[in-house]
């Protein structure tokens, strides 16, 4: 599914929204639930492409959603995975993830947790950080890393000016065609979430690719400057 000719969208994924930038190096943005990696594969190859062209995987943050895919990737190609400090032992396992933020919230986890697959364990290979370039290849150019804690402490987004498009996992919600801040329940500082909300509005970029909900593909820097606006 085309956002740009070089930025796709791998459709009907179960999970986090899953991106593709098409350049001489291919890199995936997040994976998924468990389960969607020959879908991810399969995807790849009918572009022409095959399995050793995938060159990095970039997480945005350790939530289950986004991470769910990474360790049969891993196994199944030879790309590096690259997320920041902040949640990089999270995805390796080794760290646990902080308490639930309510009474109300871990109560539900303790509900869920029976059902839910613990993300396999994966080693970050390349630790990135705010300002971290990425050379996608002609003819995206590089893409930077912005570290924009909250969501979680390693949240990052990824902009690419050669397209005027940002990539913001979690970090900005999407739901029901309104942008929004990130899911309360599932968000570790708000306080921090909304100033790196403010921190996005300032780049500058025409489409936005959310972790979840469709991208918005004209005029999205002015929509979350606008939504920023009212958050006072
Ligand atoms: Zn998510
Ligand atoms: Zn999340």
């Amino acid at each position: 599914m085309q956002i740009t000719p070089n930025v796709h969208q791998i459709p009907d994924m179960r999970g986090a929204n899953t991106y593709l930038l098409l350049g001489t190096t291919l890199t995936l943005v997040d994976t998924g639930m468990p389960g969607s990696e020959d879908k991810i594969l399969a995807y790849i190859e009918d572009l022409g492409r095959s399995a050793d062209d995938l060159f990095r995987i970039v997480i945005t943050h350790h939530h289950l959603d986004h991470v769910g895919s990474l360790a049969a990737l891993k196994a199944r190609t030879s790309a590096q995975v690259l997320a920041h400090p902040g949640d990089a032992g999270l995805i390796s396992g080794e760290q646990s993830p902080p308490p639930a933020s309510s009474p109300f919230m871990r109560f539900l986890f303790w509900l869920v947790t029976p059902l839910m697959p613990a993300p396999e364990p994966v080693p970050v290979d390349l630790a990135v950080r705010d300002g971290s370039r990425l050379d996608m290849g002609d003819p995206l150019g590089d893409a930077t890393v912005v570290h924009v804690p909250g969501h979680t402490r390693g949240s990052i987004a990824l902009h690419l000016p050669s397209e005027q498009l940002l990539i913001c996992g979690d970090t900005i919600g999407h739901r029901r065609g309104r942008l929004g801040p990130p899911p309360k329940p599932f968000t570790e500082d708000m306080d921090q979430a909304l100033a790196s909300m403010r921190l996005m509005a300032r780049l500058e970029f025409d489409i936005l690719c959310p972790g979840h909900g469709a991208p918005l593909t004209g005029g999205a820097g002015e929509q979350v400057r606008a939504m920023v606006q009212t958050l006072g």
